[in-house]
C-alpha cells in the first residue's frame, strides 16, 4: 500500500454517494424500497453495534481492556484484517499503539509510536476527521515508514478514525484493508458512533484512574500515601511467595511542626521536598518503596527483608541521610528524625498489624539514643496479655485490689521527711503485686483512668489525714495523668474528695509530666488553674524528658520541678547530665520553684545534689516505696533520714 493522507474531507464524507436510477417506475420504486430497507437494516445493525459496545464499556475500566474490545468489534464488523488502537501521550504526542491486530512484528515495532506531525493518524487527530490512506495517492509529508511496510505486503486502504472527548483529542483507531475500498456514509456514521463510545469510555477510565491516583497519593510530595501503603503491602502479601517478607521503617521527623510553625509553611514544604529526595535516594539504592503516612511521618518498605537487624541497619542509614544539614530559604538547618522498625510476617500478618508494631517501636525510638528502635513485645501495650489485664482492671479497682505504696521526699539540706509520694500498685489475684508501669499506661488509654485516680486520691488523703495528726505539715504528692486533666469534670471530682477527706489542700501536690501538659496546653491550663486554686501545688514530673518549653512553664501555676531519674543516675559518669541537673536547679530557683531530684540511689549522688543546693530528693538511697505501715517506720523515728554531709 502506498499511502497518502487525504486532505480532502469529502473523500470520507461524500464517498459512496449515489442512488437508484433508470428502469421502469415500478421497478425503480421497488429497487428504491429494497435499498432503503437494506440501508435501514444496516443502520439498525450499526446502531446495535455501537449500543453493545457502549454497554460493554460500562464494565471495562482499564484503557487496555477498552482498546482490546474496540479492536475486536471493529475487526468483526468491518472485516478488516488489520486494526490498531492508538492513544495520544501528552498534548504533543506521540501516539502510542495500545493494541494492534494482524500486524507483523516488524510493523508493530515500526508503528509502535507515531508522531502527530508526519503520520496519517496524527493528521486525523489534529484535524479531528477520518483520514483515508490509499494506494496511488502519495503525499510524502504525512507518510510514516510503517505505511511503506504495509504496502509492501499489498495492503491498500486504511482509515484513521479520530477519538476525541469534548475538545480533547485522545487518539485514533485505524482499520486497514487489502483492497481498494471506499467508505460509505453509513460506515462513516458507524465509525463516528464507535469513536464516540470509545472516547467516552477512555475519558471515563482516565478520570477513574486520576481519582484513584489521588486517593492513593499525597499531593504535595507525589508519594503514595497511607492508603497507598496498605495497598502496596496487600499486593505484596497477596501475590508472590508465601509468606511474604518485608521490613518496615516508620520515620518521624523531630521538631518538624515547630519548624513549620516558626519558619512558615513554605520552609516546611521545602524541607519536606528535601527529606523525600533523600529518602528516595536511599530507597533506590536498596531498592525500597517510600510512602508519606501523614504530616511528618514516612514509611519505607523493604521487600524481601530477612531480619529485624537488617531493617534496623537500613533505618540507621536513612536517619544518617536525614541528619545531614540542609539548606532551605538561605538557612542551614539540621533536622533529626526517629525510626521504628518492624518485620513481616513476624510482627503482623497484614499491613495494619505491621504498621502498628512499627509505631510502637517509633514511640520508643523517640526516647532512644540514635533514634532507632526495633519492635519488641515488651514495648507493646496492646498484646493479648495486656488487653486481658486491662479488662480485669475495672473489676480490680471495684474489688479493692489496688494498694498504695509511699515513698518519702527528703529535705536534702536538713534531712527531715517533707512528705510522701503515693505510688499505686495492683495486688493481682493471679500475677501477684504489679508495679504501676504494668497497668497505669493501660488505664491511661481508657476511661478507667478516672476511677483509678479517684481511688488513689481518696486512699492517699485518708492516709495523709492519719499521718497529719502527728505530723501536721507532712505533704502528699499524687500523680495525675494527661487523661485526668483533659477530663473537664475532673477538678470538681477532686475538690469533692479533698473536702470529704478534710485535709488542708495546701499540703497536696499534684504531679504531671511535661508530655501530659503539652498534649493540649490550653485545656491543661484551665484544669490546672482550677486544681491549684485551693492552694494545692503542682509539680512537673520527670522534668527534662518531655519537650517543655520554658515559656509554657511561666504560664503554668507550677511550684516544683522533679528532675527525671535518668539525669540523676547518669550524673556521676555523664558530664552533660551533671550540667543539666545543675542548670535545672539554678533555673528552678531563679523562677522561685522548688526542685526535687528523683531516683537518688547512692550516697555520692545525694552529696553532689546537696552541694549544688537542690532542695529535695527522693530515691532508693533514702527509702524505697513501701506500704503505709512500713513507711510509717521512718516517721516513728521522728521523720528524719540520713543525709550525707
Ligand atoms: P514517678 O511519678 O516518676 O515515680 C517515681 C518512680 O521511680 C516510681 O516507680 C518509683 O518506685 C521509682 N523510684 C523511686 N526511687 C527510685 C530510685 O532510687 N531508683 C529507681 N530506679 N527508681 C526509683 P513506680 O512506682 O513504678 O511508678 C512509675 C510511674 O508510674 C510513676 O513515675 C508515675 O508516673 C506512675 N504512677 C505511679 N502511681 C501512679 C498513680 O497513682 N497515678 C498515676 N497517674 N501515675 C502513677
Ligand atoms: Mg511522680
Ligand atoms: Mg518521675
Amino acid at each position: 500500500m502506498d499511502g497518502r493522507a487525504s486532505d480532502d474531507p469529502g473523500e470520507c464524507e461524500e464517498a459512496a454517494e449515489g442512488g437508484p436510477g433508470g428502469g421502469a417506475p415500478t421497478r425503480a420504486f421497488l429497487n428504491e424500497l429494497l435499498a432503503a430497507k437494506a440501508e435501514l437494516e444496516a443502520r439498525n445493525e450499526a446502531l446495535q453495534l455501537v449500543n453493545d459496545l457502549s454497554q460493554r464499556f460500562q464494565k471495562r475500566l482499564a484503557v487496555e481492556a477498552i482498546a482490546a474490545e474496540t479492536v475486536d468489534v471493529l475487526a468483526r464488523h468491518s472485516q478488516a484484517p488489520l486494526v490498531a488502537f492508538y492513544l495520544l501521550e501528552g498534548e504533543k504526542g506521540p501516539l502510542r499503539m495500545v493494541t494492534g491486530r494482524g500486524f507483523t512484528e516488524r510493523e508493530m515495532s515500526l508503528g509502535a509510536l507515531l508522531p502527530l506531525e508526519g503520520s496519517a493518524s496524527g493528521l486525523a487527530v489534529r484535524e479531528r476527521r477520518i483520514v483515508t490512506i490509499r494506494r496511488g495517492n502519495l503525499d510524502r509529508r504525512d507518510l510514516h515508514p510503517v505505511v511503506g511496510a504495509l504496502s509492501e505486503r499489498g495492503l491498500s486502504t486504511g482509515f484513521c478514525i479520530p477519538l476525541t472527548h469534548g475538545e480533547r483529542p485522545l487518539g485514533t483507531v485505524n482499520v486497514i484493508f487489502p483492497t481498494e475500498r471506499e467508505i460509505s456514509p453509513l460506515e462513516i456514521d458507524t465509525f463516528h458512533g464507535i469513536a464516540r463510545a470509545v472516547s467516552l469510555a477512555v475519558a471515563n477510565a482516565r478520570l477513574v484512574a486520576d481519582l484513584e491516583h489521588l486517593a492513593f497519593h499525597d499531593l504535595p510530595t507525589g508519594l503514595p500515601n497511607r492508603a497507598g501503603f496498605h495497598r502496596r503491602l496487600l499486593r505484596l502479601t497477596a501475590g508472590g511467595e508465601w509468606p511474604a517478607r518485608a521490613g518496615l521503617v516508620v520515620v518521624n521527623l523531630d521538631r518538624f511542626r515547630e519548624i513549620n510553625d516558626t519558619l512558615g509553611h513554605t520552609v516546611g514544604d521545602e524541607i519536606l521536598v528535601e527529606v523525600v529526595a533523600r529518602l528516595q535516594a536511599r530507597a533506590r539504592a536498596r531498592p525500597a518503596d517510600v510512602f508519606r503516612l501523614g504530616g511528618d511521618e514516612f514509611a519505607v518498605v523493604l521487600p524481601g527483608a530477612e531480619s529485624l537487624g537488617e531493617v534496623a541497619a537500613e533505618a540507621r542509614l536513612l536517619l544518617s541521610e536525614l541528619s545531614q544539614p540542609l539548606r532551605v530559604a538561605g538557612m542551614g538547618l539540621e533536622i533529626g528524625a526517629s525510626a521504628g522498625v518492624a518485620l513481616l510476617p513476624e510482627q503482623g500478618r497484614d499491613s495494619h498489624e505491621l504498621l502498628r508494631c512499627a509505631d510502637v517501636a517509633l514511640h520508643d525510638a523517640k526516647r532512644t539514643p540514635g533514634g532507632v528502635a526495633v519492635y519488641a513485645r515488651e514495648l507493646d501495650q496492646h498484646t493479648p496479655e495486656r488487653l486481658a489485664l486491662l479488662s480485669e482492671l475495672g473489676k480490680g479497682i471495684r474489688d479493692g485490689e489496688l494498694v498504695l505504696h509511699f515513698q518519702p521526699t527528703v529535705a536534702l539540706q536538713y534531712g527531715f521527711i517533707e512528705g510522701f509520694e503515693a505510688l499505686v500498685r495492683w495486688r493481682h489475684p493471679r500475677l501477684g503485686l504489679l508495679l504501676s508501669g504494668r497497668f497505669v499506661p493501660l488505664a491511661e488509654a481508657t476511661d478507667l483512668m478516672r476511677p483509678l485516680t479517684g481511688w488513689v486520691v481518696k486512699e492517699a488523703l485518708r492516709q495523709l489525714a492519719v499521718w497529719n495528726r502527728e505530723f501536721p505539715r507532712l505533704t502528699m504528692a499524687i500523680n495525675l495523668s494527661m487523661r485526668n486533666i483533659l477530663d473537664r469534670s475532673f477538678p470538681d471530682m477532686l475538690e469533692e474528695i479533698v473536702r470529704e477527706a478534710g485535709v488542708n489542700p495546701a499540703l497536696l501536690e499534684y504531679e504531671l509530666t511535661e508530655t501530659a501538659i503539652m498534649a493540649d496546653p490550653e485545656t491543661a491550663f484551665t484544669s490546672l488553674a482550677r486544681i491549684t486554686a485551693s492552694g494545692s501545688r503542682l509539680a512537673i514530673d520527670d522534668f527534662g524528658t518531655g519537650y517543655s518549653s520554658l515559656s509554657y512553664l511561666k504560664r503554668l501555676p507550677v511550684d516544683v520541678l522533679k528532675i527525671d531519674q535518668s539525669f540523676i543516675a547518669d550524673m556521676a559518669t555523664g558530664p552533660r547530665s551533671l550540667a543539666i541537673v545543675r542548670s535545672t536547679v539554678q533555673l528552678a530557683h531563679s523562677l522561685e520553684l522548688g526542685v526535687v531530684a528523683e531516683g537518688v540511689e547512692n550516697r555520692e549522688s545525694a552529696r553532689t545534689l546537696r552541694a549544688m543546693g537542690c532542695d529535695l530528693a527522693q530515691g532508693y538511697y533514702f527509702a524505697r516505696p513501701a506500704p503505709a505501715e512500713e513507711a510509717a517506720h521512718h516517721l516513728a523515728r521522728g521523720g528524719w533520714l540520713d543525709v550525707p554531709v
